[in-house]
């Protein structure tokens, strides 16, 4: 007994030690930090330095040992939360479809697309709503992907906004790390598509929405992430390298500080996470989404001071990670927007199912978002638009590299409810808002 015993400990100990990365001393790791006097999130962000879910009253540092060495000489308390990889026993099949133990690449989520849009015709349309950089470019590259989930009627999921059904818009990965986001975007399609004629509460909703998905924002930036199945690559941004030579994984335009609204040079350099770009509008994916959701949705709205019309329709849903929030807008100012009291109701409500609280403007830590596409959407369009920051910020299911196990222990039994009242709510977001389920 003793000896299998040891001979057990061993396979443990030899799995963990294969399980570690060679350059695991050099490797990324997630801090909380605590700032001294004189020295903000803002001024770290400008300086290059990789805060995520910043708008959380819990900033998180993504830093390696260098960095961590250097914030602490100027006074910086770090607190180590947790290393930034899991270990993966299974990294990418054989096909291509998956990498890091389960997640999507941009091919598989394109054949999902193709195959729900084949399976389901009377309930899905599938559309082209534009190019990646790279397929703008020539060089190979992806076309934008959104489907459109309803039961059909003449007229209906057309790019236009003359459909009666009022809309959901589904949003996800833009920021192509934050790998959840596409997995919720991608069980959301089946859930909606498996559930006709069977649930009785989504057939409603597959009679009387139309539920639009954009699984897969940023599929140039995705796959940069899934060229290392096992330990994926911290690729945020899309990948338009034309401002300047930058870092592995740091070039790019962040396209949730490209859109038309409120855009600000003043966002970071090339190689900043939070890169605007040369000018609002600039990236081809921008375009898509933007051109998508302008098509679709009525103007109802005037300046940017201006309350949306109360007949207002539809919800908007951008899905990016990690943190515990929902984010309503303005996200660009403290000033409030015109219809914060009724965006913050609407928030909350969703928050009862995701237990992540509603904040807006900088969440109270000097940290804004000019040029997002949530600001787009109600800012010029009046239609109520969040970010879901999904969670969780802490334990082993944060961070933007979650085991795949997370999707149905924490991620979709958190959200996917948030997501069912979202689109129950596109009716009248402004008015009686929906009881609760
Ligand atoms: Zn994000």
């Amino acid at each position: 007994m003793r000896r299998i015993a040891a001979v057990l400990a061993c396979l443990t100990l030899l799995c963990a030690v294969l399980l570690q990365p060679a350059t695991a001393a050099a490797e990324p790791a997630y801090y909380s930090l605590r700032l001294p006097d004189g020295l903000s999130v803002a001024t770290l962000l400008n300086e290059g330095y990789d805060i995520s879910h910043a708008h959380s009253s819990r900033p998180v540092l993504v830093a390696t040992p260098d960095e961590v060495r250097g914030l602490r000489d100027r006074g910086v308390v770090l607190g180590k939360i947790g290393a930034v990889y899991q270990p993966v026993l299974r990294d990418a099949a054989a096909d291509g479809t998956t990498y890091y133990g389960g997640y999507h690449t941009a091919v598989g989520h394109e054949q999902h697309n193709a195959e729900v849009a084949a399976a389901h015709p009377e309930l899905v349309r599938l559309y082209d709503i534009g190019d990646s950089w790279k397929k703008a470019k020539g060089q190979g590259g992806h076309d934008i992907q959104a489907l459109c989930i309803s039961k059909l009627v003449a007229g209906g999921c057309a790019l236009d906004s003359t459909g009666k059904k009022p809309k959901f818009v589904l949003h996800a990965q833009i920021h192509a790390r934050e790998l959840v986001t596409g997995e919720l975007a991608y069980r959301w399609i089946d859930l909606l598509t498996s559930s006709y004629g069977k649930d009785p509460e989504l057939t409603a909703l597959l009679d009387t929405r139309e539920l639009w998905v954009v699984p897969m924002a940023n599929p140039d930036g995705v796959d940069v992430v899934a060229s290392s199945p096992s330990r994926p690559v911290m690729q945020r941004k899309n990948v338009n390298d034309t401002a300047g030579a930058c870092p592995a994984s740091t070039a790019g335009v962040d396209l949730n500080r490209n859109s038309g609204f409120q855009w600000d040079a003043d966002q970071g350099g090339p190689c900043d996470e939070t890169y605007p770009g040369a000018r609002a509008e600039s990236e081809p994916e921008t375009l898509a989404i933007q051109g998508l959701l302008d098509k679709i949705f009525r103007d109802t709205k005037g300046d940017v001071s201006s309350p949306a019309l109360p007949g207002t329709t539809g919800v908007f849903l951008t899905l990016h990670s990690f943190g515990n929030d929902i984010l309503a807008p303005y996200g660009y100012t403290n000033t409030p927007a015109p219809d914060q009291a009724k965006l913050v109701a609407l928030g909350k409500k969703m928050g009862d199912f995701t237990e992540y609280p509603v904040s807006t403007g900088d969440g109270g830590v000097g940290y804004f978002a000019p040029g997002a596409t949530d600001d787009w959407l109600y800012g010029t369009r009046g239609v109520p638009s969040y970010t879901f920051e999904v969670g969780p910020d802490s334990g082993s299911c944060a961070g933007f590299f979650p085991a795949y196990a997370c999707l149905d222990s924490t991620f979709w039994p958190k959200n996917k409810d948030a997501f069912v009242y979202a689109a129950q709510a596109a009716a009248a977001p402004y008015g009686e808002l929906p009881t609760r389920r």
